[in-house]
């Protein structure tokens, strides 16, 4: 890396700390608008929680596995003049998920509602399948809110979002549910425990618990129903296609070079020094690692002040995952299998009050070389990725290995119970702790998704895409409007259009 000098062209350069889902889109929407756009990610590789690993020869997905609103990644890429379909072969699935139970049972859920309502009207009962239909539309009715005053938008305060959401105003924000928990209005909504706990899940891909979320998170089931897509390759094949997209535009990547240091003069960014002691001069740099990396001045002490402090007692979940390369026997995997717990409510007690894993976990089971309907050849080893929810403490209080050892006999116990066996090789096995997540993603003590969505008020404590400092802009899972695949992508526009607002308007 050559040293940038001040004034060469700095004005149109934009240094992008970070190649995770918000940082490529940034790049991707920078570059195509002529920018002079150098990213710069600390790992081998894009993706940042969209990492691949290996496993043995076997190359493994160990991040996201649930592909959704595919449009996000279309409209990126479009309004760049390039096309998602020429680069990346996505197929829709039927089935999203099996989930079973250590009584025995099994649900499926589809693509197709009215399939669904039938499949919960065989497992619960009619009614049960009549409730899920009206689920589906209080979801849908939630979703279509929001869509575009809060998640395709800039962040908004409370006032600000009543007043985008236009003529229905404050009647249709109370239909959000802002003020109720997922737990609560699930508990009326099915009388079967199994279904509130299937159905409560869905707080948990924002990194939060079921039982003080908003029941405003049940728009993530909507956000399923509406498409859950495989993508050939593996997720990580996203990173890749978007990183050479940024490429193919113009952008300069380069891996394996960490930020020391965000550099502020007066009053605004002056560029960034790198871990090798060079620096790269520019006035304008979009940080897309968590927010609390900069709060806690790991990228220096003048950008403490970038955004309000973050608060590690809210943050969201880590997890323990598993990747393995395994004979599975006595269950019929599909791609996306759930394993339930028998105590959900003990589980996240454990969690986030307790600091600690849960004695008995929910597991979540990624059959990486099955599709939707589990096609595999019984008895030949397969890749799987194995996810419990974990404490974000990785930082504080690392999990000793006898812990995650024990973690280890609950998981695979539980899913025994459930009736499935795995047989594992530990030559062809790798875990990740929290604190492997916290080494990987730093200040987050292995949070995964910023900070937890407990509460009304915390959708609007995530920071915008403008920070505290001039010239300093964020994007991320860690900022508005949340974690997951696409609303990082999501945040990674937004900063991009706030930083050409801000260039027009100098
Ligand atoms: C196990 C797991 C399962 C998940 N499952 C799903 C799922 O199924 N579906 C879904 O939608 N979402 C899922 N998620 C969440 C989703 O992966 C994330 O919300 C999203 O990928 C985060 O993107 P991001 O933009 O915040 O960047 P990140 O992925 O956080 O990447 C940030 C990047 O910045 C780099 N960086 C940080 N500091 C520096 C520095 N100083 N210098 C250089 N580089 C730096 C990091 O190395 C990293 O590469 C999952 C996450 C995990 C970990």
């Amino acid at each position: 890396m050559s040293l940038t000098q001040p004034g060469q062209g700095a004005k149109n350069r934009v240094l992008i700390v970070g190649a995770g889902m918000g940082g490529l889109a940034a790049a991707i929407a920078l570059a195509a608008r002529g920018l002079e756009v150098e990213v710069f990610e600390r790992a081998i590789a894009p993706g940042g929680k969209m990492r691949q690993v290996r496993v043995g020869e076997a190359p493994l997905d160990a991040g996201p596995t649930v592909f959704t609103m595919r449009w996000v990644f279309e409209e990126l890429l479009a309004d760049a003049g390039l096309s998602l379909p020429e680069r990346l072969t996505l197929r829709q699935v039927d089935t999203l998920a099996r989930h079973a139970w250590t009584d025995g049972s099994r649900l499926d859920l589809f693509a197709d509602r009215t399939r669904s309502a039938e499949a919960i009207g065989a497992f619960a009962g009619a009614a049960e399948g009549r409730r899920y239909l009206e689920f589906c539309a209080e979801a849908r009715g939630i979703y279509e809110t929001l869509e575009g005053p809060f998640i395709r938008g800039h962040r908004p305060s409370p006032v600000g979002l009543v007043q985008r959401v236009g003529p229905g105003g404050l009647g249709d924000l109370w239909r959000i549910k802002p003020f109720a928990t997922l737990w609560g209005v699930l508990s009326k909504r099915f009388r079967d425990p199994r279904l509130r706990q299937l159905f409560g899940r869905y707080a948990t891909y924002a990194g939060s618990s079921p039982f003080l979320a908003p029941a405003t998170l049940m728009l993530i089931a909507h956000v399923e129903q509406e498409g859950v897509w495989l993508v050939e390759g593996g997720m990580h094949r996203l990173a890749q296609v978007l990183a050479e997209a940024a490429q193919d535009l113009g952008a300069r990547l380069h891996f394996g070079t960490p930020v020391a240091e965000i550099l502020v003069e007066g009053r605004r960014t002056r560029g960034v020094r790198l871990e090798s002691g060079d620096l790269v001069t520019a006035q304008t740099v979009v940080f897309n690692g968590d927010v609390a990396a900069l709060t806690d001045g790991l990228l220096g002490d003048r950008t403490r002040r970038a955004v309000p402090p973050t608060d590690p007692g809210s943050r969201s979940l880590s997890a323990i995952i598993w990747n393995l390369v395994a004979e599975t026997q006595g269950f019929p995997l599909l791609r996306h299998t759930v394993f339930f717990s028998r105590d959900y409510e003990a589980e996240f007690d454990a969690i986030f009050r307790g600091g600690r894993p849960p004695e008995e976990p929910t597991v979540y089971v990624c059959a990486q070389d099955r599709d939707d309907l589990g096609n595999w050849p019984p008895g030949e080893p397969e890749r799987l990725l194995c996810l419990i929810n974990a404490p974000a403490r990785g930082d504080t209080k690392p999990l000793h290995a006898d812990e995650v050892e024990r973690c280890a006999e609950r998981t695979f116990s539980l899913l025994n119970r459930c009736g499935l066996q795995v047989r594992q090789d530990p030559e062809r096995s790798q875990v990740t702790t929290p604190t492997g997540f916290a080494e990987l993603f730093p200040a987050t003590g292995g949070a995964l998704y910023g900070q937890a969505s407990h509460g009304w008020k915390a959708s609007f404590s995530r920071p915008g895409s403008r920070s505290a400092i001039p010239g300093l802009y964020l994007a991320g899972g860690s900022t508005h409007p949340g974690a997951g695949v696409p609303m990082a992508a999501i945040s990674g526009r937004l900063a991009a259009s706030s930083v050409l607002a801000d260039l027009a308007s100098t």
